[in-house]
């Protein structure tokens, strides 16, 4: 095996699950929704299949699609984007950060990830030869500094990327954190790569600020953003970047050769999805907001510790309480004996710091029913 892929190892999602495959186990683990997507999409879907819509979409996204995308990011954003020179259509926001990484990053170059980082932040950068350089989020807080920011930039740093609302804390970072990023990227010349895949599961009216809006961002800020969350269809592999017109040029080319494009009938139904009305996003948000408390009240009743997500699709939970070890351990008591399933927290690190507590994730894009039954299991724990 090449050394790229020596280098790299699966992510914490596939063990959880093989652990909890075949058992009588809530699945509060994955980051996918157990209830249905849009009837509108599916069945625009369906026809696009029935019409025979099944060859080759044009390679960086149907134009019909790149527009679409673009007039919605205008209109729920004020944000203006040329959709065929800035858009592309990729496969999930996932092969969409692969692009990206491949587009702007050279051997040697470092690339600064927050901890706790999504899965691929660190693959994808160790993939193009580059070096992750770590910067740890203090629980429980998990706020944005300028000091550890300054702490880990070098001549060789590239890029930063930063994701909100966050997998898994859940936060959204204030305008004030992203006036730091902004100052930070300006000052060292760096490409800032924004992870947005939860971008309209925001709650209590909690306002998403958009780094791409600071002056002097919009020209070195590449949107990642995509499909699976905000229609619930995480197995279309969906998704988008919004770039720079040079840096587009770099992701399309990336995109090309890694796929000659998404799946061709499922770009028609996006094209339906980025023609939904403002309604769809409040109800989908406000469905989402409503899981999010049932799950949040059941844990701390049991006695996790939590802090209410303002965004995204999952709680974070202190688990202090349990006087558990590792979160590898309590995870895997959690599946075998409590038969619920629960992502640790260490998998989003490198190295976990040996002073933050154990935390375990929870997702709550769940019917209300999966959520009562994880709750009630979970009082075995008290
Ligand atoms: N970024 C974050 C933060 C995510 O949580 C996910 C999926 N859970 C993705 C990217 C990938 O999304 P997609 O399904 O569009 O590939
Ligand atoms: N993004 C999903 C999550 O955070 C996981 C996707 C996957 O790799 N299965 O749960």
């Amino acid at each position: 095996l090449s050394q790229r892929i020596q280098n790299i190892d699966f992510p914490v999602f596939g063990r959880i699950a093989a652990l909890a495959r075949n058992k009588d186990v809530i699945r509060l683990d994955a980051g996918e929704p157990d209830f249905p997507a849009p009837a509108l999409i599916k069945d625009a879907a369906v026809a696009a299949i029935a019409a025979d819509y099944n060859q080759y979409a044009p390679v960086p996204g149907l134009e019909e699609l790149r527009r679409g995308i673009a007039a919605k990011i205008q209109e729920r954003e004020g944000m203006v984007f040329e959709p065929l020179s800035q858009i592309t259509v990729c496969c999930g926001a996932t092969e969409g950060l692969a692009a990206a990484f491949l587009a702007i990053v050279n051997p040697g170059d470092e690339v600064i990830l927050l901890e706790p980082a999504y899965t691929v932040y660190t693959p994808d950068v160790l993939l193009c030869g580059g070096s992750p350089v770590y910067v740890k989020l203090s629980p429980p807080e998990f706020r944005i500094e300028r000091h550890k920011l300054e702490a880990a930039v070098s001549p060789r740093t590239k890029a930063i990327i930063i994701n909100s609302p966050h997998n898994p804390t859940g936060r959204i970072y204030s305008q004030e954190e992203l006036s730091v990023i902004a100052e930070f990227c300006l000052r060292h010349n760096l490409i800032a790569i924004t992870d947005e895949v939860y971008e309209e599961l925001t709650y209590d009216g909690v306002k998403m600020e958009r780094l791409w809006k600071i002056p002097g961002m919009e020209e070195r800020t590449i949107i990642v953003s995509g499909f699976s969350k905000t229609f619930s269809v995480t197995g279309w592999r969906l998704g988008y970047v919004v770039a720079p017109v040079l840096l587009s040029r770099g992701v399309q080319l990336a995109h090309n050769y890694l796929t000659v494009g998404t799946a061709a009938p499922l770009q028609r139904a996006a094209v339906t999805a980025s023609q939904m009305p403002a309604d769809y996003y409040r109800t989908l948000a406000a469905l989402l907001q409503q899981r999010r408390d049932i799950l949040l009240d059941g844990l701390r009743k049991v006695g996790f510790e939590c802090r209410c997500p303002q965004g995204g699709y999952f709680i974070l939970a202190d688990c202090s309480r349990f006087g558990w070890q590792d979160d590898w351990s309590l995870a895997q008591y959690l599946i075998e004996e409590i038969g619920v399933a629960a992502i640790p927290l260490s998998g989003f690190y490198k190295k976990y710091p040996a002073d933050n507590p154990v935390f375990l994730r929870f997702a709550f894009c769940k019917r209300e029913e999966t959520i009562r039954t994880a709750v009630e299991r979970l009082q075995r724990l008290k």
